[in-house]
């Protein structure tokens, strides 16, 4: 039987990617969005995988949007927490509501989604979670307190999660990318974009596939003694 896979914000960007290959790997996928029907149903007509529209940050409906999934697929044996927001600005100029929405949909996010699917995994024996952090969880960035400490909070856990499902088969990863031609990365004013890039030592942005390539080696059933792990996929931009 097909394993069963959620990609949280899999329509677009990088979870895009990631949903092809975890589709290519074999297994059944689901992929959950927020709100851009338009995306998702473009993405459903190209690909044939079904996509699924919950809010990742309202735990109920990570809750209710699982029992679906799992209703019309299967019990879940793969999450991969992907979707994020950024909502930068320097202290100055941060609100109390951009660093809630950031911590809620990108750490948040992770909880709620874990916390629905992590008890059948561990009942079952065999779970698959890998959560996507960033290097600027890793090295701060400007401008950006909230995505970073969200990005960092996944780290922590990831490794925490890591310890708890080991005995039962569950294996907890993080990838941390660096930057990656996507609509967030766009989003990054050119002359801003150009200073990023030139400290990339491989000289060019990353592309959503090589971040996919990363999450299906973390979710293959031979990888089962990998957990706890941070995957840094960034060019060589920060090495530790
Ligand atoms: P995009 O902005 O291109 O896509 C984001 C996806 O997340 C969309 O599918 C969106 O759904 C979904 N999403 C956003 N908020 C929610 C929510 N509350 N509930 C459910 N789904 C939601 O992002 P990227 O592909 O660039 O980024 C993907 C991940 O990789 C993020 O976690 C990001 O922080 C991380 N990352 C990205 C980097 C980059 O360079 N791009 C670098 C490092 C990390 P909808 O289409 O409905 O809006």
């Amino acid at each position: 039987m097909a394993r069963v896979a959620i990609v949280t914000g899999g329509t677009r960007g990088i979870g895009e990617a990631i949903s092809l290959a975890l589709r290519d790997a074999g297994m059944n996928v689901a992929a959950n969005y927020a709100g851009n029907d338009e995306k998702a149903k473009a993405f459903t007509d190209r690909t044939g995988i079904r996509a699924y529209k919950w809010d990742v940050s309202d735990f109920d409906a990570c809750l209710s949007g699982v029992r679906q999934v799992e209703s019309e697929l299967g019990p879940v044996d793969v999450l991969v927490n992907n979707a994020g927001i950024t909502r930068d600005g320097t202290m100055k100029r941060m609100t109390r509501q951009m660093w809630d929405e950031v911590i809620d949909v990108n750490l948040g996010g992770c909880f709620n989604m874990a916390k629905a699917v992590f008890q059948g995994m561990s009942e079952r024996q065999y779970g698959r979670i890998v959560n996507i952090g960033s290097i600027n969880g890793q090295a701060g960035q400007y401008g950006q307190v909230n995505y970073a400490a969200a990005k960092s909070g996944i780290h922590g856990f990831t490794k925490a999660l890591a310890q708890e499902g080991a005995r039962a088969g569950v294996t907890v990863n993080a990838i941390a990318p660096g930057y990656i031609d996507t609509e967030m990365v766009a989003a990054v004013p050119d002359d801003v974009l150009g200073k990023i890039v030139a400290r990339i030592p491989v000289g060019r942005l990353g592309k959503a596939e090589e971040i996919a390539r990363g999450v299906a080696f973390l979710c293959a059933e031979d990888a089962g003694f990998i957990t706890g792990s941070t995957l840094s996929i960034n060019g060589g931009q920060h090495m530790y």
